[in-house]
């Protein structure tokens, strides 16, 4: 694809998104200033990063740490100043790579992956506990019973901020399928005065918005489908 098509696409995806946003906020009287998209990259080559960023982003998500390094490292040097986020599974000994590369880390779901972020962060770093709250045998993220207890540890990390709660969503036909999932996490946050959300992807972020999200994790619906 040349860059001038890639830009346009990626221009018309970002601004169809965004449509896609507000009308969500409006059904749910929300300012869409109080939603963040965070532009999930992971399989999207540099180049695409580039035209998003052009075309007004400035949140970017990876679920990898090997893709993302050498990602972010030459969409820094290409220009791009983005916040980054990991959204992907982390396992505790890749915490010091991740708390040096990404401002916001939304798969926190271990106190002992929080001992290992608390201990290697150079700087504070944002923090969200991923939530299971459909309790789905495969899926990462903890108990809803858990919680309480991770919201202790990461509160007295010296080096982390703890922002709010992450989940992802059990696949489903129809989003409203899902919308009992986001309004539960939502209630987890609100027990623990948690503000932020972290919830909604390609086929349900509408959804989620409705129910509160503040952080919606957007691929497909902005780069088009993954080819890798
Ligand atoms: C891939 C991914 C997304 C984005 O998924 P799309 O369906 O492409 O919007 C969001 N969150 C996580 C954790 C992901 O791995």
């Amino acid at each position: 694809m040349s860059a001038v098509s890639l830009q346009r696409d990626l221009e018309a995806g970002v601004e169809r998104v965004r449509e896609r946003i507000t009308r969500a906020c409006q059904r749910a009287g929300r300012d869409p200033g109080s939603v963040t998209l965070v532009a999930i990259s992971k399989g999207q080559p540099v180049e695409a990063v580039r035209a998003a960023y052009a075309a007004g982003l400035r949140h970017f998500g990876e679920n990898r740490i090997q893709e993302a390094l050498p990602k972010i490292d030459a969409a820094t040097r290409a220009g791009v100043g983005a916040t980054w986020h990991l959204v992907g599974h982390l396992q505790s000994n890749k915490a010091k790579a991740a708390a040096t590369t990404f401002d916001v880390i939304h798969s926190v779901d271990s106190a002992r992956l929080l001992a290992r972020l608390d201990g290697a962060a150079p700087a504070p770093r944002d923090v969200l506990l991923q939530v299971n709250i459909a309790a789905e045998p495969q899926k990462q993220g903890v108990a809803p019973e858990e919680v309480e207890a991770l919201v202790e540890g990461a509160r007295v990390a010296a080096n982390l901020r703890l922002r709010g709660l992450m989940t992802i969503a059990p696949m489903a036909a129809d989003p409203e399928e899902v919308r009992p999932v986001f309004r539960d996490l939502r209630a987890l946050a609100d027990r623990f005065a948690l503000t932020d959300l972290s919830m909604g992807m390609t086929d349900d972020f509408e959804v989620a918005i409705e129910e509160g999200a503040t952080l919606v994790r957007v691929g497909r619906a902005i780069f088009g489908e993954r080819t890798t």
